[in-house]
């Protein structure tokens, strides 16, 4: 991190920019050299045949789309053997393949380091009124109670998972890119390396995403990002100015090569009104990026008892309304990003508008296999 990094996180805040303030900084600095010299998940050629690929869905060159599943967020753990995230994951790739046999989507997971959440609330209430500081996925803290101070080794735990997850998975012959949210400072920047002529690559993951929270054009995520050749993912949605996408573009991408950029548009049926001026800003000022539709994060709900969840009816009208408003524009909408756990088991989504789901999610609701597959087919026709 550049020390006008650490002085302006200082300066407003860790909470200011959802980084976690750890209390043992030589810690984290022991933690910081062991991540340097660890390898990343991903590597330079990967990174530039997949940002080739997306131009080519970006232009309509190879005739595919490109399709985001994973959980919200994984849990690091030693309890939950690796096959089981193995399998999880594979059934994720088929029902992706399975759902467009005459053109399989570019498939990217959210998984394999996608555990970094920002939250909107700092603190929480558990059921006996005592208030917490709030979980902020594995990489961070715990989402045991008592387990919620910030802890720097929990990064090496994850980058190892990772590594092995995504290991295990290419073994087994499993073809798809990694994706998270790069938003965790001390270990996306551990991960950062310099390829032939002085080029900087993100090895941490493919194609990093900058969250809703933090997608401002002059914010330090955007700032650590700026100068990687990875694809990179930006998360748009209620509020977002359509200032913001030339803004962004500018700092991001400002020769407008194709598929560098990836907007994934998050907005919720009730406020989808505000997508429009949205893709004609990235139609005028982004030339040669993606759209993708996110239909989970502006379409969460919460039962009558307090609990949150998604409904599919929901989920699949946001994607249909998206789509046409492309269509509308003489844009394409690229493709989808959606959380799905990749189980049988569970109903954290629900199918039908009111109804209850029977598990209550860690963080977000996800669909399961049944639901991911019921949406692919609902909305295959976006991508053909
Ligand atoms: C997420 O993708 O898990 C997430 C937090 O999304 P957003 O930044 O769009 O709220
Ligand atoms: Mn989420």
């Amino acid at each position: 991190m550049t020390e006008a990094t650490q002085d302006r996180i200082r300066d407003t805040g860790y909470k200011d920019h959802f980084q976690p303030e750890y209390p043992n900084v030589a810690e984290l600095e022991e933690v910081t050299r062991k991540l340097r010299d660890m390898t990343g998940i991903a590597t330079p050629e990967e990174i530039l045949t997949t940002k080739q690929q997306y131009a080519g869905v970006a232009t309509g060159a190879n005739g595919s789309w490109i399709l985001v599943t994973g959980p919200c967020s994984e849990p690091i753990s030693l309890q939950q053997p690796e096959t089981t995230f193995v399998e999880r994951y594979t059934r994720l790739l088929q029902i992706g393949k399975a759902s467009s046999p005459t053109s399989p989507p570019l498939h990217a997971l959210r998984a394999c380091g996608q555990n970094a959440k920002p939250r909107s609330a700092e603190c929480e209430m558990l059921p006996d009124g005592s208030i917490v500081p709030s979980y902020y996925g594995d990489l961070i803290n715990g989402i045991d109670p008592s387990d919620r101070t910030p802890d720097p080794t929990r990064m090496v735990a994850g980058a190892l998972q990772a590594r092995d997850v995504n290991r295990a998975l290419r073994d087994n012959g499993q073809q798809f890119v990694s994706t998270h949210e790069a938003l965790l400072l001390p270990y996306e920047e551990s991960f950062i390396v310099q390829g032939a002529q002085g080029r900087e690559f993100l090895t941490s993951c493919t194609v990093p995403w900058i969250g809703k929270r933090t997608n401002e054009p002059d914010g330090i995520h955007v700032d650590m990002l700026k100068d990687i050749e990875n694809p990179i993912g930006i998360k748009i949605g209620p509020g977002d100015k359509p200032e913001k996408i030339a803004e962004l573009t500018q700092k991001l991408n400002p020769s407008c090569e194709p598929g560098k950029l990836l907007y994934i548009l998050r907005f919720g049926v009730g406020n989808l009104y505000q997508a429009p001026e949205i893709l004609q800003s990235i139609k005028d000022h982004s030339k040669g990026a993606l759209i993708l539709c996110d239909p989970m994060h502006g379409n969460t709900v919460k039962t009558l008892d307090g609990r949150k969840t998604r409904e599919v009816p929901r989920i699949i009208d946001e994607i249909k309304a998206i789509s046409k408003m492309c269509q509308e524009l003489g844009l394409r909408l690229h493709g989808l990003h959606l959380e799905a756990s990749g189980r049988d088991d569970r109903v954290e989504c629900v199918d039908s508008v009111g109804q209850s789901p029977d598990h209550t999610a860690v963080v977000d609701p996800e669909l399961n296999n049944n639901q991911l597959a019921g949406v692919l087919e609902e909305t295959g026709e976006c991508f053909v």
